[in-house]
């Protein structure tokens, strides 16, 4: 009887301490697997502009859990290019305009897919641009120059990249110093697809696609549903490669082309092939629990403005006359919307180098 009225005490004593409590709280769960997706280019009113385009129905992207707003600027200049941009995004570092996946100093910066890859998981990278152009080159090579190019491609020989999907197959094959990038791929074990239905055969082991000779058409040129399937095909190849978890980033590269040439049919329709691709990677993540997807863009481009008037479905574009501030980039800050596992992570005002330091943080990666 002594004892049991000890024992009481004692539970009576933790619960009031709060260890009770404490012990219930459920442990956050782990984040597996990193889906980090940027659309070029993409500003809020680029996505605004999307949403009205349609009736105001909301993007794919807006189901995001948590979202968040992040700074632009590069080391030298308020407004980033993409190098710059890619380069902070994928190394936590801020660095000069044109840039590579180095420092200021031209020093060369590890990426998160090179320290996913060291950790023992799986990589992938897939854009709408070749895979040697700036934003993809910033997860996986250290050049002084985004310009170049074929010393990005030779970069990938020095990874261990799971697969990339893109164009610029031109950058590998077709070389000033006369080597052959897919022979040498093939014989590190890749299997190298230049179709669509090649990446959709594919089973198992490393893949390089490398589909068109240099970009990935835009949307108007007939790209169809590439980079909703790229990504599809990419997310089964790594969950099922990689017992230990992954890390992708897929950019949607165009819709900066569209902000650059001040045409927003280029905005809405590459803005709205992104967000196929989102809608892929959130019902990838509402599959398997452990996923986090990250989408953010790696500046504003053109400086869109959407004017005030009454809705009118019969005219092209609705009768709103979108009106550009700039044939260049701008340093508006960026959305940053976060879905799944980890999401609430990113819901502040965030350094864009802050996004891949914290994405480390979650999937644990050692130095
Ligand atoms: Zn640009």
């Amino acid at each position: 009887m002594k004892t049991i009225c000890k024992f009481l005490l004692l539970v009576l004593l933790a619960s009031v301490t709060g260890q009770r409590t404490e012990a219930r709280k459920p442990a956050e769960p782990r984040v597996k697997n990193v889906i980090f997706m940027i659309g070029d280019g993409m500003g809020l009113a680029d996505i605004t502009a999307t949403a009205i385009n349609r009736g105001c129905v909301p993007l794919q992207i807006e189901r995001a859990h948590y979202v968040g707003l992040a700074r632009t600027y590069s080391a030298n200049n308020r407004v980033t290019d993409s190098a710059a941009a890619g380069t902070a995004l994928a190394t936590g570092h801020k660095t000069n305009n044109g840039h590579i996946g180095v420092d200021p100093d031209k020093k060369p910066l590890k990426s998160i897919l090179e320290k996913a890859e060291e950790n023992g998981l799986a990589t992938g990278l897939v854009a709408t641009h070749s895979v040697t152009n700036a934003t993809p080159a910033a997860f996986i090579a250290h050049q002084p120059s985004r310009k170049m190019e074929e010393e990005i491609a030779a970069d990938y020989l020095k990874t261990d990249i799971d697969l990339f999907i893109g164009g610029g197959r031109k950058m590998f094959t077709r070389r000033e110093d006369g080597r052959d990038l897919t022979r040498e791929l093939q014989e590190k074990g890749y299997t190298i697809a230049y179709t669509m239905d090649e990446v959709k055969a594919f089973e198992r082991g490393k893949l390089g696609g490398l589909l068109y000779d240099t970009s990935v058409p835009t949307m108007a040129q007939g790209r169809g549903d590439y980079l909703p399937q790229a990504t599809a095909k990419a997310l089964e190849i790594l969950g099922r490669n990689s017992p230990k978890g992954f890390f992708i980033m897929v950019e949607g590269s165009q819709i900066d082309k569209g902000g650059h040439g001040n045409d927003i049919r280029t905005i809405i329709d590459e803005t709205t092939d992104f967000d196929n691709a989102v809608k892929v990677a959130y019902d990838y993540a509402d599959r398997h629990p452990g996923t986090l997807v990250v989408v953010t863009a790696d500046h504003e481009t053109g400086g869109v403005t959407l004017p005030s008037g009454k809705p009118d479905f019969t005219l092209p574009d609705q009768g709103v006359k979108y009106t550009f501030s700039t044939k260049s980039h701008t340093a508006t800050y960026v959305p940053v919307y976060a879905y799944g596992t980890g999401a609430m992570h990113f819901s502040r005002v965030l350094e864009n180098t802050e996004i891949p330091q914290i994405m480390e943080q979650l999937l644990r990666l050692r130095k």
